[in-house]
């Protein structure tokens, strides 16, 4: 397999019925595009083989379609990989000089947008034979002491890293070892992981073509609300025909952005509201399409419309999920707010774990307000540049 998700210590069924996803153009990138053939067992308890397009809703099931208990995926021989790393200016992104075209062609790539720093990282890999000299490993393609940096910007409370566009040291590098050991990285002991920080990824899909558009306006938003927040991961996932992916229809761009958590119940955390604004604007403005594993609730709220507007193929995933399980055996609580048939519970606080979009103060933190946020001019944003009527953006703020 080829270009999967960047952590060793997931599923095969959980992976598959996410959509979960690596980052090339070049192949299949998702562990659901890759899959040949599925057995499940249904909600009636008979053993289905998935082909033709109910093929296409079965590989990212979300768990409601049955138990997947077989999946075949292609296997190839061991290859190595070379991951060239270069530090730019963040208007080769911004501007679209050219940086996304290259990237098209690579058999492995993505950004990390420094925007605090004004700059981005882009990651360019090439597979070659696994007789290629070189047995590097990473988490991120950056020398140990930019590892150093990016753990503490992970640490999100460390703004003089992620807010300061002198901080360093980034350098250009160049890696080279086993596909795996580059692109994916895992825990040896619960000490030396990184996931454990207190933070949430968010993730949101945009048209690859969009990209640049959506990220000038993000930095309008975050210049504006005078906030830096850690780096952003850009991915690429290339266009899928399956009924529920993010990437259905078109190439698109992955942005993983970070949420920190609040450390007491009722505290916000740093650079809350301007990542509930820019998540709010890609959503609104950009046609956003959620990660089904990574975000949460609010994503599914009223708030954003209908399901199928983002994902077009709902209706047939409907049409399969309803004949593999007529009478709702695996049906949860989540799945029926996506399809509207359950309303996002609102509580004190809720606002700032992503459970939901505010519409009162008592949704936020401690001493913070739910409001919209306004530009440099006056306007609103989210509503000044929107040719039709959108919900009004509300984030929390300190009062
Ligand atoms: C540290 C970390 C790093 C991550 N990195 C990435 C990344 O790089 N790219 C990316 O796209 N995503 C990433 N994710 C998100 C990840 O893809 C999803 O969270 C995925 O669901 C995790 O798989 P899991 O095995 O934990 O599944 P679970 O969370 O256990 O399951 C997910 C869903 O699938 C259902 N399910 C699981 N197995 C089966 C089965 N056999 N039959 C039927 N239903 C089943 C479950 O009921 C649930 O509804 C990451 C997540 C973590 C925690």
């Amino acid at each position: 397999m080829l270009a999967i998700t960047g952590f060793a210590g997931l599923t095969v069924g959980g992976v598959m019925g996410t959509g979960g996803h690596g980052s090339t153009l070049v192949h299949p990138t998702s562990l659901s595009d890759q899959a040949t053939a599925m057995t499940l067992v249904d909600g009636r308890g008979d053993v289905v083989v998935a082909t033709g397009d109910l093929l296409k809703s079965a590989r990212i099931h979300l768990g409601v379609m049955g138990v997947v208990v077989n999946v075949t995926l292609p296997v190839r021989d061991k290859i190595k990989l070379r991951l060239e790393t270069q530090v730019l200016g963040e208007e080769a992104l911004l501007n679209d000089q050219g940086l996304l075209e290259r990237l098209r062609s690579a058999d492995y790539a993505f950004i990390l947008w420094l925007h605090g720093q004004k700059k981005v990282l882009a990651a360019e890999g090439e597979a070659l034979p696994f007789e290629t000299e070189g047995d590097d490993v990473a988490i991120s393609p950056v020398t140990a002491e930019g590892l150093d940096a990016q753990l503490l910007a992970h640490s999100q409370r460390n703004a003089a890293f992620f807010c300061n566009p002198a901080a360093g040291p980034l350098q250009n590098s160049t890696i080279t070892g086993t596909f795996g050991n580059i692109t994916t990285a895992g825990c040896d002991t619960p000490e030396a992981c990184i996931f454990g920080t207190p933070w949430q990824d968010l993730a949101i899909a945009v048209d690859l073509a969009d990209l640049p558009a959506a990220l000038r306006r993000a930095r309008q938003v975050m210049d504006a609300m005078s906030a830096c927040m850690p780096e952003w991961l850009i991915r690429l996932h290339g266009s899928s025909d399956n009924h529920m992916s993010m990437a259905w229809g078109a190439d698109k761009a992955i942005i993983d952005l970070v949420f920190a958590i609040p450390v007491a119940a009722d505290e916000p955390a740093v650079f809350l509201g301007a990542t509930q604004a820019v998540f709010q604007v890609l959503m609104h403005e950009f046609g956003g399409v959620p990660h089904w594993g990574k975000n949460g609730p609010a994503f599914w709220s009223k708030d954003f419309g209908p399901a199928a507007e983002r994902f077009p193929r709902l209706a047939e995933f409907l049409t399969d999920m309803t004949s593999m399980d007529p009478s709702g055996v695996f049906q949860n609580a989540f799945f029926r707010r996506v399809i509207g048939e359950a309303e996002v519970e609102k509580f004190p606080g809720c606002a700032l774990t992503a459970k939901c979009i505010c519409d009162e103060d008592a949704h936020c933190g401690r001493d913070q307000v739910c409001v919209t946020p306004t530009l440099p001019d006056g306007k609103e944003i989210g509503l000044a540049d929107v040719a039709d009527s959108r919900s009004r953006i509300r984030v929390c703020e300190f009062s």
